[in-house]
């Protein structure tokens, strides 16, 4: 009884955290720690832009329907606004607001020439067909077509948007400016002026930190064992890339459950029992087991990939890797943050982690403004550079300040863009 009453208060307390203060609370606590002037704090709290439209779209049976869509832009101190478009039933306006100022700390801790900002349309994707995501997209971008550029923002896909909504966005943009604008949006189709290594760019960037991460603990090269949560793009590729180098795969897992082999397991060969069969599981060449047990195997490094709030207080003790690199948003709650960094586990956060995307982004931008491209190789090799590069940044300041490395990569990012702010001053 009291197990249940917890469960369902738990629930309602997660309704009712608004996701916005939560940032706001985050943000002020960094300013503690970095003695920020409050002026800029202030400005710091709140989006610079909110826009809000409400989008009338003809539905396939002939009716009308309203949907609203939002995007905000936080801050441009350091460069055009970036962040995704996230297509869901739950976004509300506070969700988009967060949502855009993490944006901002995640581009600064990265050195990105980049703000912050994110969109989002309340709508149930999955019950649309092509024709109305496609007019509810193109009505979106004509809602917001003043506020998006490529000097301005630059949108990309998030949760249920992808690469043929980015297509719809560009052509739209490119329609109503009279010329062809790919660098208004990222995450563009190969065909359009996307750019190469755009699909493994996030997993790879994990595997990288990790990489790093292993380096900096004197770890054995030939021993290092690997566990990933997920299967899906972020997870495989950063198996992919594990395996590429040596590292053993022992562990990965789907939202059916998780498979174990101690003697290493072949990424591309689970892959393909993963197309045939739908899920990892039943790969005869492991033994299963379940989601939570992947979690607290005793391996090197633990890539919880898939989704939020899986490390928690309940099984932060039990956690025996000793690198966790975050391929998903927000896996760890800030209380099992607390008992992993007192067990001496190196966690990598998300913000820096899965920021390969974002950094590919800004390379398919860079490649787009120039109208030259690059291949493959070299985006990954500078994208490489860019991860090891931020990834020594955050771990220098977490060991110069005997923090963790989540909180060293806030004072980096909330430094950056509020000296940003310094030196431009407020006009007019
Ligand atoms: P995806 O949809 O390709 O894969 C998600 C995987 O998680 C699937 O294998 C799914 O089966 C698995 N999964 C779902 N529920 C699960 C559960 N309860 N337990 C275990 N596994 C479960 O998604 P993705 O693009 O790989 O993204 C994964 C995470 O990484 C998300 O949090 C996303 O926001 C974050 N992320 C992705 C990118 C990117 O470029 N794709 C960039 C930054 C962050």
């Amino acid at each position: 009884m009291y197990e249940l009453l917890n469960y369902i208060l738990g629930d309602l307390m997660t309704r009712l955290i608004n996701p916005f203060d939560m940032a706001v609370t985050q943000l002020t606590s960094v300013a503690k720690l970095i003695d920020l002037d409050p002026n800029i704090l202030e400005i710091l709290k709140k989006p610079k832009r909110e826009i809000i439209a409400h989008l009338p779209v003809k539905m396939d049976d002939g009716s009308i329907k309203v949907f609203t869509g939002y995007r905000v832009q936080h801050n441009d101190a350091r460069g055009p606004y970036k962040g995704g478009i996230r297509y869901h039933p739950n976004v509300t306006l506070d969700e988009v607001r967060a949502l855009a100022m993490w944006m901002t700390w995640k581009t600064a801790v990265m050195n990105l020439p980049y703000g912050g900002a994110k969109g989002g349309i309340t709508c149930n994707p999955l019950e649309m067909s092509k024709g109305e995501l496609e007019r509810l997209t193109r009505r979106y971008t004509y809602a917001i077509r003043e506020f998006i550029h490529p000097y301005i923002d630059i949108p990309a896909p998030d949760v249920y948007t992808n690469e043929q909504i980015m297509a719809w966005i560009m052509d739209t943009y490119s329609a109503l400016a009279g010329r062809n604008e790919p660098g208004v949006v990222t995450a563009k189709p190969i065909e359009l002026q996307g750019s190469e290594g755009r699909t493994e760019a996030t997993g790879f960037g994990v595997m990288v930190t990790a990489r790093e991460a292993i380096k900096k603990l004197g770890l054995n090269n030939s021993e290092i064992t690997v566990a990933v949560q997920g299967y899906g793009n972020v997870s495989y590729w950063a198996a992919y890339y594990a395996h590429k180098w040596g590292y053993k795969l022992v562990a990965a897992s789907d939202s059916k459950g998780g498979i174990y082999n101690p003697d290493g397991i072949n990424p591309v060969d689970l892959l393909k029992h993963k197309r045939e069969t739908g899920s990892v599981i039943n790969y005869p060449k492991a033994r299963n087991i379940s989601n939570e047990e992947l979690l607290e195997l005793s391996v090197t490094v633990l890539v919880p990939g898939a989704i939020e709030e899986v490390i928690t207080e309940k099984n932060a003790d039990n956690i025996k890797a000793k690198i966790i690199s975050e391929g998903a948003n927000g896996p760890t709650t800030p209380k099992a943050d607390k008992i992993l960094f007192e067990k001496g586990i190196l966690v990598i956060p998300d913000i820096l982690a899965n920021a390969g995307g974002v950094t590919t982004s800004y390379l398919e931008w860079v490649q787009n403004l120039m109208r030259y491209y690059w291949s493959k190789e070299e985006v990954l090799s500078k994208l490489e550079k860019r991860m090891v590069d931020a990834f020594e940044c955050v771990y220098r300041i977490s060991r110069e300040k005997n923090i963790d490395m989540r909180s060293a990569a806030y004072i980096i990012a909330v430094s950056r863009v509020a000296k940003a702010i310094e030196l431009r001053g407020i006009w007019p």
